[in-house]
């Protein structure tokens, strides 16, 4: 056929341990064993838009500006990494967001207790410190986000669970009763936002999984990563769960296995189809029947 159909059954033999066709063809990672739909979707759009530029390491790389792949390349590392690693340890997968402001008011005491000594908070010195010198506008400017960027953040709840715990919290203790007087420069936003949410978030993964407090505080800072993708703020919040459940249930393929996305990802057993024999480059995407993604594609047979 051509020449790019040709180079890829030259190089079978000798890519069943490279494996190229598993490598992004634009950051040259490795893909992970399975891409979920929307992931699939975004790399049949990117190759469309690129051009074959084969490397020594990875013969299927393609030219691309990163600011076209970068999204692509995080979502990917996602899949790969924090999926695996939230089903090995345990977290949460379908979170019942719907249910997360009772869960929360059931908290008033302890938050109350928390708020009425902030200073008690292992939160409290680190958003305090944040603030410079004569900076009392508590707007987190470029240097205060840097600084508290480990306090922030709900873990596996992601941004969605920060968005509804703020929402949750500021109704709880309004900006009116806040005593600024007693903790400047810590303003009440960073009150609710840097010391009560991760508080609050480290409260609810001790409820969620059982663990004490200070694993669940590890939990809150492991999970983070998986938690920005995993529950990110989106237009239409029940979406979210079951798309996560899709996400996590989704089968892992050995290593040097075609990447074969046949499966819908609904699919109580996936595991029965998942195809074995190496194919280099290509990627079996499950939404469009079976159809088979070939990397070496140029831009008129795409
Ligand atoms: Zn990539």
């Amino acid at each position: 056929m051509d020449r790019d159909a040709e180079e890829t059954s030259v190089d079978r033999s000798e890519t069943a341990s490279s494996k190229p066709g598993t490598l992004c063809p634009f950051c040259d990672e490795p893909l992970p064993p399975i891409l979920s739909s929307a992931l699939t979707s975004e790399l049949l759009r990117l190759m469309s838009i690129s051009v074959p530029d084969p490397l020594p390491d990875n013969p299927l790389h393609r030219c691309l500006s990163i600011q076209h792949h970068a999204t692509f390349c995080s979502r990917h590392e996602y899949e790969r990494k924090e999926i695996p690693k939230a089903k090995t340890h345990q977290w949460p997968l379908g979170i019942n967001f719907y249910a997360l402001h009772r869960r929360i008011e059931n908290f008033q005491d302890e938050l109350e207790a928390i708020m009425d000594d902030l200073t008690g908070s292992q939160f409290y010195k680190i958003s305090r410190d944040s603030f410079s010198p004569g900076s009392s506008g508590g707007k987190p400017g470029p240097m205060r986000g840097f600084d508290t960027l480990d306090t922030q953040g709900a873990g596996y709840y992601g941004e969605k669970g920060f968005a509804l715990m703020v929402e949750a919290l500021e109704s709880m203790f309004p900006e009116a009763s806040y005593n600024f007087d007693a903790y400047k420069p810590v303003t009440w936003r960073a009150a609710i936002e840097e010391i009560l949410t991760p508080e609050l978030t480290i409260m609810l993964i001790v409820e969620d999984m059982g663990v004490s407090e200070e694993e669940a505080a590890q939990i809150r800072t492991a999970s983070r990563l998986f938690g920005i993708h995993a529950n990110p703020i989106e237009d239409n919040p029940t979406d979210q769960p079951p798309k996560i459940k899709e996400e996590l249930v989704e089968p892992a393929v050995a290593e040097g296995a075609l990447i074969d996305l046949t499966t819908p990802p609904t699919s109580p057993r996936p595991e029965a189809v998942v195809k074995t024999e190496p194919v280099e480059g290509t990627l079996k995407i499950s939404e469009y029947s079976g159809e088979v993604i070939d990397l070496t594609l140029t831009d008129d047979e795409l």
